[in-house]
């Protein structure tokens, strides 16, 4: 291995490594290659005690430096996130398969945009002032306490920072526990932070399965839990912390619908299909998988695609060349493969791919399906791998219609050149995250979140401000009081 992908310990907590090799041991794998790369312990009892007691402490302290304090430590991670992107893209590659090509604009730099965005924005978070009269009312916007996050393996480093840039800019701490199959660049961040200044015990990470994530929000002294992951996940984790009353975020899964007319730019719509489903060889939760093109366009559209897929660089995630890199993992790979058997059972077009790629690690082909129904198991379950189904339509109504008819609400895209009509579709579209003449972009500016099953809260933006603050009403009588009695 040319670099080094094993961590000093397991988990970082209270401002140092630590390590307790009585948890479970956790094998990361490389999924270009499947060979072993590091080994982390999951988090004991012990272990979790320790970050939970970390955090408690830290955050009073931190919660009462100034925004400007605060704000000018997360900025000067996000630089030293920048000027090491090279290494940290190196590390997500390894961690996660995804293409180096992808790594080194995708994550560590979406990260370090989330530690800037709020970090500059931490000392303009104020509350307000409300004229009753003589008497007034202000309002105080505090921080929650302590957030835990939990993470998927998609987006590891993007994750960590799109949790807990917001969290730490408004004074909470964060715990934050990576999935387990992709643990290493969690730390990496955890390091960065306390580099920049960040005092010891604000942001934690600690490793482990679903089990740690659940004790970490069944314990009283987490007051928020942020979940990235899966929608039957989301309903475990909402429900752990119902019973504490706690707040939540739920970054939820998608079968997001693309909604391609006759009057599109085809080049740019194959564009948005390709962003939208093979990114991240499809492991992306806003993958607008459900591509319904119009019958006067659809095989103009399907003959472009191929064409441009046939281009895919598919190989080694190191080489810069390659755009197209293996799956998580072996898991994955098959759960994806499955996935495309069931498409071929139930009649659909294979078009594209449907295969494994002929070599070591968790590589499957890009795939296309044509003829895709709505009623195919295809089109109506998320598959996280880089499976597309086409779909016909002729119908505006109708194809509003069957694109919301989905207990998923991530995301939605519309290619058209016709102007009202994008607006309108958008309009109508039941999801949280909308394109028009474009696919998954994603600036911390924006907000970015579901609707429907794909979630609760938003994330980046100065919306999750809210998510990451509760407002007190302090009201401020200037005259005498009168009681009954
Ligand atoms: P999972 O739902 O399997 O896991 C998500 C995280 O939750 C992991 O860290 C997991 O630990 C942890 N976890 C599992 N069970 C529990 C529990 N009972 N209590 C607390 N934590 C638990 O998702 P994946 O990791 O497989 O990621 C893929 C999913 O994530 C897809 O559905 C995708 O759409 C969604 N996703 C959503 C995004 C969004 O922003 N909306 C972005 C990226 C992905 P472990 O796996 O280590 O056991």
């Amino acid at each position: 291995m040319p670099y080094d992908t094993q961590p000093p310990a397991s988990h970082f907590i209270d401002g140092a490594y630590v390590e307790d090799t009585a948890g479970t041991p956790i094998d990361v794998i490389y999924p270009a290659t499947g060979e072993k790369i590091a080994t982390v312990h999951a988090a004991t009892p012990a272990i979790v005690e320790q970050a939970i007691a970390a955090a408690r402490r830290a955050q009073a302290a931190w919660a009462a430096m100034t925004g400007t304090e605060r704000g000018r430590i997360l900025r000067r991670a996000a630089d030293m996130m920048r000027a090491r992107n090279h290494d940290l893209s190196v590390l997500e590659t390894y961690d996660t398969g995804k293409p180096y090509q992808e790594t080194s604009v995708a994550d560590a730099t979406s990260g370090a945009d989330a530690l800037e965005y709020f970090g500059g924005m931490a000392a303009t978070l104020t509350g307000e002032h409300i004229q009753l009269g003589e008497d007034w009312v202000y309002t105080r916007r505090e921080p929650l306490g302590v957030c835990v996050g939990i993470g998927a393996w998609n987006y590891p480093t993007q994750i960590a920072c799109w949790k807990g840039a917001p969290a730490l800019a408004c004074g909470n701490s964060m715990i934050f526990k990576p999935s387990e199959t992709t643990p290493l660049s969690a730390l990496k961040v955890a390091e960065i932070l306390h580099e920049a200044g960040l005092p010891a015990g604000l942001y934690n990470v600690v490793q482990g399965m679903g089990e740690v994530g659940a004790a970490l929000i069944e314990d009283p002294r987490v007051d928020k839990v942020s979940l990235t992951g899966s929608v039957p996940t989301g309903r475990k984790v909402y429900a752990a912390a119902a019973a504490g009353i706690k707040h939540v975020t739920m970054e939820l899964g998608g079968k997001s619908p693309l909604i391609v007319f006759e009057d599109a730019d085809i080049e740019n719509a194959v564009s948005g299909a390709i962003l939208g489903n093979f990114y991240s060889s499809g492991q992306v939760c806003s993958n607008g998988t459900r591509v319904f093109v119009h019958t006067a366009i659809k095989e103009k559209f399907l003959n472009r695609l191929a064409t441009r897929l046939a281009n895919a660089v598919i190989g080694d995630p190191m080489d810069p060349e390659t755009s197209f890199g293996p799956m998580v993992s072996e898991r994955q790979m098959n759960i994806a493969l499955d996935y495309v058997a069931k498409g071929k059972a139930e009649g659909a077009r294979l078009v594209y791919g449907g295969s494994r790629v002929d070599r070591d690690g968790f590589y499957m082909e890009p795939t296309v399906f044509a003829d895709v129904t709505d009623d195919m198991t295809i089109a109506r379950e998320e598959i996280f791998g880089p499976v597309m189904a086409v779909l016909d339509f002729t119908d505006e109504e109708d194809v509003m219609t069957r694109a919301n008819d989905t207990e998923f609400g991530l995301a939605a895209g519309v290619f058209t050149r016709d102007l009202t009509r994008a607006h309108r579709v958008a309009a109508r579209f039941e999801a949280g995250t909308c394109y028009i003449n474009t696919y998954n972009d994603a600036p911390v500016e924006a907000p970015f979140g579901g609707s429907k099953n794909s979630g609760v809260g938003r994330e980046n933006s100065k919306a999750a401000i809210n998510h990451y603050t509760q407002l007190k009403s302090v009201y401020v009588r200037m005259g005498d009081l009168e009681a009954p009695f």
